[in-house]
Parts: structure tokens; C-alpha cells; sequence
């Protein structure tokens, strides 16, 4: 393996986060997949120990580091412990949604929502996807129409990541409704406004300790002061960050094979078949060689790209091309790992079957693989 993008400060940092997920979270993750979210304590605990908003200025309680290889590090570590799914609430809290509050708010809004988010008392989401629509973000139809103060919000949401939990939710919605992307706004609805409930809780078919809902906005009256960036600017918001959050979904996908791979690679080297470790079959040793030497590609390939983001130079096809390739290569590893496994791998008492459940989606959510290779495609002039 080739070395990693990391100094001494990225590595006083890991020890500190493996105690935290070690003390704080692999504890709980029974709890958090039976009740099919995580306790919003987790949220408080991770912020006391200065784990969400690092990039967010001292000022507004955060940790002023924009180096995104802390990131990495956190993901590393949720996936090291196998803590799968709930893990996720967090990432998506401090690497997709926190770079909305810090590009495109105002002063009044970072002094109003920074601290909050920042300590863990605020849980975000964030709301693009609808009953109809979801690839397509162009066309969705929760309409905002302006009327003197307030933004009156109707329309549905679904499959929203931290939906029941989140006290703050990003919502993208048509303020003109004549245009496609060039009429999308975002607007941030708050937990208790009128008209906001909370729709059903999804049962998915693994990732149990996320949250996935429905939303539902009828006449809500969100004041303009809660409107991110300019009115109508929310396509081009979302396009500016949307890279970042398939990025870490690279990293993730890539850190989950690698655990899962390790954890696969000491079972085969324990379990035996007809008198020899089931890993010293020509077929086993074939499978791990080909695993690995997809990981260390996939791995090569978010480490250059993670140093891209930190140098204001990650663009939407490389992205792209992370995002699909690492996740399909993870969905591989995933089902290539559960068959080393043979029967034992289907049982819910191994750490694999559960790997391999919450492995399936990412190729789909954060824009599914075939949007991506669309992306690329488009950048090649096609
Ligand atoms: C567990 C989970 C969590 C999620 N969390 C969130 C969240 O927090 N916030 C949020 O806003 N959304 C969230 N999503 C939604 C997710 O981003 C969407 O499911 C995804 O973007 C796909 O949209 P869709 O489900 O409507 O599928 P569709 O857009 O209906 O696509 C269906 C199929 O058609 C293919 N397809 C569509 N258009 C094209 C095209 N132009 N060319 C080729 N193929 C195409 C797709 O690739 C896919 O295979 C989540 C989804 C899941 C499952």
C-alpha cells in the first residue's frame, strides 16, 4: 500500500475518534438498528467532544479546520468499527449539510444556527427528493410562494436521511415554478413551524439505524430570513456542494470494503473445508487478490481527490466517477465477502450479513450510478 495523506495531527486525531466510537457509539448500535434511529444523545455527546462542525469557524463553536482528511478519518473509524448505519447520521450531518450553513448564510443566520449545529443540540436534514421525482431534481414541485415575510411551503418529501430526528431540515423547493433548475430555492424549515409533519418512517431494507422519512409542508409559513443564498439560487447551491457529499461517499465506500475485506480475510484463514483453511483455495486466494487490488485502486483514487477538495480543485465529473465506481466496487467486495462466508454469511449474528444489507444503497442515494456515468458523459462533450 502506498503511504496515505496523512501527518502526526491526522493521527493523534484518529486515536482520539477510535476511543470516542469505541466508548460512544459501538455500545449503543443494537439499540440505535432496533429502534431504527439513533438517540439524539449521540448527537450531544459527539458534539462535547468536538466531533461535528469541525470546518465551521471557532466563532460560531466549531473547530476551525477545513482540512477535509479529518473527515476521512471519522469515516475510517465508523467503518473500522462496523458501526454501519449509524455512523451515517453524523457524516451526512458534518460533510453534506454543514456546507450549506457556511457558504450561503448570512451573518444573522451563522450566529443563529452555527452554535446549535455545532454542539450536537441541532440535528439536520436535508430534503431534495420527492414521491415523484428524484433524479430529476429539476422537476420537483414543493412550490414556495412569497407572501410579505414568509414563504408559504406546500408539498411532499421522501426518503429523507435523519427526517424524524432532524430539528433543522434544508428543504429545496420551486419558487418559480415556470423555470426548471433556474426557479429552485432553499429554504430551512424548523421543527414545530405550523403545517410541518413528519410522514412515515420508511422501513428499508437495511442501514436500520438511519432514519429515512416522509415530509409533509402544508401552507407552512417559513420566514425569508431562513432562505439560503438568493432566491432561485438553489440549483446552483446544490451543484457547488453536491461533489463534497460524493466524495465522502467514495471515502465511506471505500473504507467499508476495506473493513469488511480484513474482517472476510481472518474468518477464511480460520474456517476450514476438507482438512485446509477455506482461504488456501486457488478460487479464495484468486478473490482476495482481485479485492484488494480494487480497494487499493479505489483507495489511490479518493486519496488524490480528497487532496483536490482541500485544494479548491475537486470537480463534479471526478466526483462523479468516484462516487459510482467506489460504490459498485464496495457492492462487489460486499457479495464477494458474504459467499467467503458460505452459510454463516446469511445469518444475522455475523458482522458481514448486516455489511452487506447496508452496502446495497449507496450506488443509488446521493445520485445513483447511472446519474453519474451521465455526469461524466456530459464532460466528454457527449
Ligand atoms: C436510504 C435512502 C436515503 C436517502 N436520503 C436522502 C436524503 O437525505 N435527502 C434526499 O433528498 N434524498 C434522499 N434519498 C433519495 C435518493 O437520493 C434518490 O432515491 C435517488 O436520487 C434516486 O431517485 P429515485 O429514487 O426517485 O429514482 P429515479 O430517479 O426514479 O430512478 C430510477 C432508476 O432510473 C434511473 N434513471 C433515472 N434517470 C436516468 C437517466 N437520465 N439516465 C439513465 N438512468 C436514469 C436511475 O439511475 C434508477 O436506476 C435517499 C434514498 C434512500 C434509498
Amino acid at each position: 500500500m502506498f503511504a496515505r495523506p496523512f501527518d502526526e495531527t491526522h493521527n493523534l486525531f484518529r486515536d482520539a475518534f477510535r476511543s470516542f466510537v469505541e466508548k460512544e457509539v459501538s455500545p449503543h448500535v443494537e439499540e440505535f438498528e432496533r429502534a431504527r434511529r439513533i438517540d439524539k444523545d449521540l448527537f450531544l455527546r459527539a458534539g462535547a467532544s468536538g466531533f461535528l462542525g469541525m470546518t465551521v469557524p471557532t466563532e460560531y463553536g466549531g473547530g476551525g479546520e477545513a482540512d477535509f482528511r479529518f473527515s476521512v478519518v471519522m469515516v475510517e473509524e465508523f467503518c473500522r468499527a462496523q458501526v454501519g448505519s449509524t455512523a451515517g447520521a453524523i457524516t451526512l450531518h458534518n460533510d453534506t449539510i454543514i456546507p450549506y450553513f457556511l457558504q450561503a448564510t448570512t451573518e444573522e443566520q451563522r450566529q443563529r444556527w452555527l452554535p446549535g449545529i455545532c454542539s450536537g443540540e441541532t440535528m439536520t436534514a436535508i430534503a431534495m427528493t420527492e414521491p415523484g421525482t428524484g433524479s430529476d431534481l429539476a422537476n420537483i414541485t414543493t412550490r414556495a410562494e412569497r407572501r410579505g415575510d414568509s414563504y408559504v411551503l406546500n408539498g411532499t418529501k421522501t426518503f429523507i436521511t435523519n427526517g424524524i430526528n432532524a430539528d433543522l431540515i434544508v428543504v429545496a423547493c420551486k419558487t418559480d415554478p415556470t423555470q426548471r433548475h433556474r426557479g429552485i430555492s432553499l429554504l430551512v424549515v424548523e421543527s414545530g413551524m405550523p403545517g410541518f409533519t413528519r410522514g412515515r418512517q420508511l422501513e428499508k431494507i437495511g442501514q436500520h439505524a438511519q432514519d429515512t422519512c416522509e415530509l409533509i409542508f402544508d401552507n407552512v409559513e417559513v420566514p425569508v430570513e431562513n432562505l439560503l443564498g438568493e432566491e432561485n439560487s438553489g440549483f446552483t447551491q446544490l451543484v457547488g456542494n453536491l461533489p463534497k457529499e460524493r466524495l465522502s461517499l467514495a471515502v465511506q465506500a471505500v473504507a467499508h470494503a476495506t473493513s469488511v475485506f480484513e474482517m472476510t480475510l481472518q474468518y477464511c484463514k480460520e474456517r476450514k473445508a476438507f482438512g485446509q483453511p477455506i482461504g488456501s483455495f486457488q478460487n479464495s486466494k484468486f478473490k482476495f487478490a482481485e479485492m484488494k487490488t480494487e480497494i487499493h485502486l479505489g483507495q489511490t483514487f479518493v486519496d488524490q481527490q480528497v487532496l483536490a477538495l482541500n485544494a479548491g480543485e475537486l470537480t463534479a465529473e471526478d466526483a462523479a466517477e468516484a462516487k459510482w465506481w467506489c460504490t459498485e466496487m464496495n457492492w462487489r467486495v460486499l457479495d464477494t465477502c458474504l459467499q467467503l462466508h458460505g452459510g454463516y454469511g446469511y445469518m444475522e449474528e455475523y458482522p458481514i450479513a448486516r455489511a452487506w444489507r447496508d452496502g446495497r444503497v449507496p450506488t443509488i442515494y446521493g445520485g445513483t450510478t447511472e446519474i453519474m456515468k451521465e455526469i461524466v458523459g456530459r464532460s466528454l462533450g457527449l
